[in-house]
């Protein structure tokens, strides 16, 4: 799986791809994730050609039509920067998935992920930011739009972090062994780990005596049955 990230902020990305199972799976090539900035796609296209030294600034945003607060990412540094990306997903093995992230759209889930996974080679991530992007290039494209949940965030670059990792998680051979079995198991939200009695708070200091919090007798016991039965019903 090839993930194309389109940001104007691609540092964002760096410790969280870099560290543990994604990391691993990056250095092992079973995905791999490549960053286009909308800003390297905004000096005119004649000026580049031509070798003028060109210091001058092209924002990757305007104002918005119909007025209102705040900024909207202009449409054609976003077009380009994906061009970019289509043109290194070329192949007839190929099939891109184009997403945009709104905070009112479907929501993101791990079935929506598992299908990807399957379905696509290269997945185009676009993250918007300020007031959103030009709806035209959601037109131009057909991208898919997803909400990874009810809230509003600053950006896109924390929804497609969170794509990665989902999908990602789905890739044969990025998990390991262990864990892919943990995913196929009956797993609850509650887990426990030594010691078999935590006695806190750990000193009286603040006057408050210990209280003992032990963990569930069914887990100590040995019957996998009963196990499975109450991670069920967690
Ligand atoms: N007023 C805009 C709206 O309702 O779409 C808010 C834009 S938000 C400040 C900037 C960007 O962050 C969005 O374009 C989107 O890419 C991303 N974003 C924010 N919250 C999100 C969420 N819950 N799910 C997916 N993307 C989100």
């Amino acid at each position: 799986m090839r993930f194309h990230v389109i940001t104007i902020f691609p540092d964002i990305f760096d410790s969280y791809l870099n560290e543990s199972i994604i990391g691993r799976a990056i250095k092992n090539k079973h995905i791999s994730v490549k960053f286009y900035n909308p800003r390297d796609f905004t000096r005119p296209a004649k000026l580049k050609q031509s070798g003028v030294k060109d210091n001058g600034y092209r924002p990757v945003d305007d104002r918005p039509y119909g007025g209102g607060p705040g900024m909207v990412m202009r449409a054609e540094p976003l077009l380009k920067a994906v061009a970019k990306a289509l043109s290194l997903s070329k192949g007839k093995s190929r099939k891109v998935l184009i997403i945009n992230f709104i905070p009112t759209a479907e929501k993101f889930t791990t079935n929506f992920a598992k299908k990807v996974s399957k379905k696509y080679t290269d997945i185009i991530l676009i993250c918007g930011r300020y007031e959103g992007i030009d709806a035209r290039v959601d037109k131009i494209l057909k991208t898919k739009k997803l909400s990874i949940g009810d809230y509003v965030l600053t950006g896109g670059e924390i929804p497609a972090m969170i794509l990665i990792d989902c999908v990602s998680r789905q890739i044969p051979r990025v998990l390991g062994k262990y864990e892919s079995l943990e995913e196929e198991r009956v797993s609850s939200s509650e887990v426990y780990t030594r010691p078999e009695i935590l006695k806190y708070p750990f000193d009286n200091a603040q006057g408050k005596k210990s209280k003992n919090y032990k963990v569930p007798k069914v887990l100590l016991s040995g019957n996998h049955a009963e196990i499975e039965k109450w991670k069920l019903k967690k």
